[in-house]
Order: structure tokens, then C-alpha cells, then sequence
């Protein structure tokens, strides 16, 4: 089926197009640069901005993609989880298409949709790393963003999601943003720590791995928590600054960048081996993390674990995964969402479809 989705939990517009597991169009717009003053999302922005480019973005998409809206067959977009008013946006636009074409409507799971992502294949797009085929299932996926921190179990994308754990405090974007703040780089800081990490030495300073003792293992197997490391970080830099010493900007950067990579497969792996699943797929924006994905290459060979990590524009929030999702709920033979659906900002992952 040739499905169009939209997308439009946070701070990006993503209109894509998809025909069954082909991408034939992935627009986005990203209002990132009018919440850079803000040092975060703000929430108002986000959605005013999906507003104005939602009109463009979907004509971009089907440019792109050389189709007309007659021609698709069904709507996807994203019900949550989310921010609210960014949320609704979409879900009322992808309403107004629904209505005005005559064409079912799905609303689907964002996260899921992370997952989805790694289904499409098309001209010039390759995974990030690892490997190249089909996506088996069950896979253990690891989904890192400005706004999450999931680990899940997928045993059938449309059908049987399971939540195994997530933060319990900030997700790992997050932490990026917080500890790029604090050492005076800019916002979103995952790029600028990246960056001045390579510079660093990654064994500098030893940071705390959160949840990673075995009382925290005993209770926390798999969920995360940053709040700890970045409290650590602020602590240790404040104290060099008092001592009248310079920060070693890149080694902080390496050795924080080092903590977080190091909690994320020490549970995603652990995650594997309890369940005997031998596969790992990475999503979200954090993937953009040199680091992690050097990482995760190495201990997933270590481990026998097959590593699988979408191209990076399919791992930041995009349509194409919401309309990769919906052409997997349409070919499985599932009703579509009734119109009076809501946006539901807090969906359970479990909930692949409202
Ligand atoms: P959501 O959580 O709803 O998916 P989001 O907009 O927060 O939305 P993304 O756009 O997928 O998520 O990712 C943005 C986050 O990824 C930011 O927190 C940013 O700092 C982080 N990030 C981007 N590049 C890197 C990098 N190279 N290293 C670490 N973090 C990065
Ligand atoms: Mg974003
Ligand atoms: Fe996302």
C-alpha cells in the first residue's frame, strides 16, 4: 500500500511516503532553531511551528516522492507519546486528509515507529552500521532520544510490543543537553559533546554508571537513570572551578560520553542474553553518537548479537517510520483507528495502534 505519515511528537515536522517497505519520500522540517535560545523544547513553539509547516512539508513529501495525494491508499500518524499540542497538530491534519480523501486512518506508537524505521529499504540508503537484510524478529531494540530511553522486546511489530525497561529520571538526549549546558556548549549539545569528546581521553575521569550495582540490577535490570551522572559531572567540574584549575573540557566530555554508551548496552546486551535473543537494533537521535554506535559494534560482536542500526535519517524522528508502521498494520489486515481518536501524549509502547 502506498501510505503517507505524519509525524509531529516534538520539534520535528516529518511528512513520508512510503509504498509497502519502499521509502519513496521523507520530508522534514525541524523547528530546533527556535528552541535553541531556550537550551530545550518549548512546547508552544513546537506546535505553532508544525502548524506552519505542515501544508509545505506534505507538498515537499509528495514532490519527492512523484505521487498525488489521490494516489495514496492510507494516512498514518503518530498519536503518541508526545508533546500535547505538537501531537495534536498532526492528528488533526491527518484527520482533515482522511476526511477530505476518503481514506482510512491509523494512528500509531511514535516508539514503535522508531522500530518500523529499520524495515524500509530505497535508492542510496544503507544502515548505519551492521547489517543489511531483513529484520528478524524477536529483536531487543534500544531507543535513545531527547525524550526517551526504552528498551524494548519485539516480538511483532504490529501485533506484540513489550516494554522492558526505560529511565526513571532523564533520557539520554537529555543528559547530552544538560552536560553540554553546563560546559558551556551549545544546545542540542549531543553533537557539540561528540565532538569535543574525540578529543578527550574516555578513561579520564570514572563517572557513575546509574543502576548498574547489583541491588540497582536486582531491582532496575533494565531501566536507566542519568540524573545521578549528570549531578556527578556538575559536582566535579564545580569543584575544579573553585580550586581555581581549567576543565578539561574533552576529557569530561569523553569520560561522561563514555558513562552513558556503557549503561546503554551494558542493559541492552544483559537485555539479550537473559532472553536469548541475539539481535539488537539502536533508534532515536542519539544514534547520531559516534561513540555508541563504535561501542555497540564491538560488544554485540563480542557477544554473537547481530547489530542492527537504521541509516541516521530514519533514526531521528521522521514520517517515513510512522507511514513504514502503517503500511505494516495495513498489510496485516488491521481495522483503522475510528476518527474520534485523541492524541494521547503518554501511550504506553504496548499500544501500537489508538
Ligand atoms: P523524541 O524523544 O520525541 O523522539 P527528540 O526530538 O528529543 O524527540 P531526537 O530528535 O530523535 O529526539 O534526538 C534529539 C536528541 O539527540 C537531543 O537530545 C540531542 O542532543 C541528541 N543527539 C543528537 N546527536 C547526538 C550525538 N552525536 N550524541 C549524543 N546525543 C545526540
Ligand atoms: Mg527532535
Ligand atoms: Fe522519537
Amino acid at each position: 500500500p502506498l501510505v503517507l505519515g505524519i509525524e509531529t511528537s516534538c520539534d520535528e515536522t516529518g511528512i513520508g511516503i512510503v509504498r509497502g517497505r519502499t521509502l519513496l519520500a521523507n520530508a522534514i522540517a525541524s523547528s530546533m532553531d527556535e528552541h535553541a535560545r531556550f537550551g530545550g523544547v518549548i512546547p508552544e513553539i513546537a506546535a505553532r511551528a508544525h502548524l506552519e509547516s505542515m501544508t509545505p512539508t506534505i507538498e515537499r513529501a509528495l514532490a519527492d516522492a512523484g505521487v498525488t495525494l489521490d494516489e495514496v491508499d492510507a494516512i498514518a500518524v503518530t498519536g503518541g507519546p508526545g508533546l500535547a499540542g505538537a501531537l495534536m497538530v498532526g492528528v488533526s491534519a491527518a484527520k482533515a486528509l482522511a476526511v477530505s480523501l476518503d481514506k482510512p486512518l491509523y494512528a500509531v506508537n511514535h516508539l514503535v515507529g522508531h522500530v518500523g524505521a529499520d524495515l524500509l529499504h530505497g535508492d542510496g540508503l544503507r544502515p548505519a552500521v551492521g547489517t543489511v537484510g531483513e529484520l528478524e524478529l524477536p529483536t531487543v531494540a534500544l531507543l535513545v532520544s531527547g525524550g526517551h530511553t526504552s528498551l524494548l522486546l519485539v516480538r511483532d511489530l504490529v501485533g506484540d510490543v513489550e516494554l522492558l525497561g526505560e529511565t526513571i529520571d532523564d533520557a539520554a538526549g537529555e543528559a547530552f543537553d544538560k552536560v553540554a549546558r553546563l560546559l558551556g556548549l551549545p544546545y542540542p549539545g549531543g553533537p557539540h559533546i561528540d565532538r569535543v569528546a574525540a578529543e578527550g581521553d574516555t578513561q579520564a575521569i570514572r563517572f557513575p554508571r546509574g543502576l548498574t550495582l547489583p541491588k540497582d540490577m536486582a531491582k532496575h535490570r533494565y531501566d536507566f537513570s542519568f540524573s545521578g551522572l549528570k549531578t556527578s559531572v556538575a559536582r566535579w567540574v564545580e569543584k575544579r572551578v573553585a580550586a581555581g584549575e581549567d576543565v578539561p573540557v574533552a576529557d569530561v566530555a569523553a569520560s561522561f560520553r563514555e558513562a552513558v554508551v556503557d549503561v546503554l548496552l551494558t542493559k541492552a546486551l544483559a537485555a539479550c542474553a537473559d532472553l536469548g535473543v541475539p539481535r539488537l537494533l539502536l533508534g532515536g537521535g542519539v544514534v547520531a553518537n559516534a561513540r555508541l554506535r563504535e561501542v555497540a559494534a564491538e560488544r554485540s560482536a563480542a557477544a554473537g548479537v547481530e547489530l542492527r542500526v537504521p541509516p541516521l535519517s530514519l533514526c531521528t524522528d521522521n514520517g517515513a517510520m510512522i507511514a513504514s508502521l502503517g503500511a505494516q498494520l495495513v498489510a496485516a489486515g488491521h481495522a483503522p483507528s475510528s476518527l474520534s481518536f485523541g492524541a494521547d501524549s503518554t501511550l504506553p509502547v504496548t499500544d501500537i495502534q489508538l
